[in-house]
């Protein structure tokens, strides 16, 4: 006797002629799994990569800003989302109201005095591990053998507790960086419309290719992110150009979402707040929508881009 019997025989409504439908539906039922898309605890597909790494080396292009409006946006749709600073600055720790002072923090998690459950925090906006500026020291610091996998290491298993877990990183190409390149599976790139920004993208993509052969093999580049994006000025449309021209040699792309400017996004901060939930009309707001929309979609089976 088959489940297809079983079912029949208790009835429960089941109709026996649809007995060989049964092996349809199972299959049906793990698509998700075949196509390598999983359901969370409450069921929620996850389509996107797991760990993201919101990464440049330039500063002020809004890596903090997209950390935490992504990690905030995805908490809002019910995900469960950690949120890494690994900035000394502590900027994002800021941004979301975590305590730094008297907490531990990524560093004593890093050194291996503390373990990572016990440094995160719970806030309005996602949890957070926070930073201070201890972390300043990692260079010096963090000299063994193997220090590239200091941060995997200490997260442990850690990343199985969160639908999504964001890496928000200094504006270096430090050992933090590579230690953020070496957990995740992805990469965002953030990237101002001014010519300037374009600077500095072959030892990007040099670190990124080094982590890529010796630690991480299978790191993707998600794709390059507009921010403080005006699309009126010529100079934006001839960066945006240029832009494109930087993605095809990172084997990536320019992300269709762009950050407009918001003033809302400067304030959004002292408020402890994701410019989603501080100004959720704000176009910034609504561009950081637009762009967990595009990323949580591309990894759709039918999708622009497969998982
Ligand atoms: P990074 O982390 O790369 O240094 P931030 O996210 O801290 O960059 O952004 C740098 C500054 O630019 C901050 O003052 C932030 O408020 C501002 N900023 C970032 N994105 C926007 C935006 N879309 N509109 C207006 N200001 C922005
Ligand atoms: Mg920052």
């Amino acid at each position: 006797m088959d489940i297809t019997d079983t079912l029949g025989s208790i009835n429960i409504g089941y109709d026996p002629s649809c007995r060989y439908a049964a092996p349809y539906f199972f299959i049906i039922g793990f698509m998700p799994f075949l196509s390598g898309v999983k359901p969370n605890r409450k069921g929620m597909n996850l389509y996107m990569k797991k760990i993201t790494v919101i990464t440049n080396q330039k500063g002020g292009v809004g890596k903090t800003t997209t950390t935490c409006s992504m990690a905030g946006g995805l908490s809002m749709r019910g995900y469960k989302v950690l949120a890494i600073d690994l900035d000394p600055q502590g900027n994002l720790s800021f941004s979301v109201g975590a305590e730094t002072d008297d907490s531990p923090t990524v560093y004593e998690v890093m050194k291996g005095q503390v373990p990572i459950r016990d440094a995160i925090q719970q806030t309005k906006t996602c949890d957070i591990l926070p930073s201070n500026i201890l972390l300043s020291g990692a260079e010096l610091e963090f000299n063994r053998p193997g220090r590239e996998h200091i941060l995997k290491e200490a997260m442990g298993d850690i990343a199985d507790e969160y639908d999504y877990v964001f890496i928000d990183t200094p504006p270096a190409l430090s050992i933090l960086t590579v230690n953020a390149y070496t957990v995740a599976n992805s990469i965002i790139i953030p990237m101002v419309p001014e010519i300037l920004s374009l600077q500095g993208i072959s030892q990007l993509k040099e670190t990124i290719d080094t982590v890529r052969k010796y630690y991480n093999h299978s790191l993707t580049i998600e794709g390059i992110l507009l921010t403080k994006y005006n699309n009126r000025t010529n100079l934006t449309r001839d960066v945006e150009d240029l832009a494109k021209i930087v993605a095809r040699q990172l084997n990536t792309s320019v992300l269709n979402a762009k950050i407009r400017t918001s003033v809302s996004v400067a304030e959004a901060p002292a408020h402890c707040e994701s410019v989603l939930t501080f100004a959720p009309h704000a176009a910034a707001a609504k561009d950081y929508k637009s762009l967990i929309d595009e990323l949580l979609k591309r990894g759709e089976p039918n999708g622009t881009k497969e998982q």
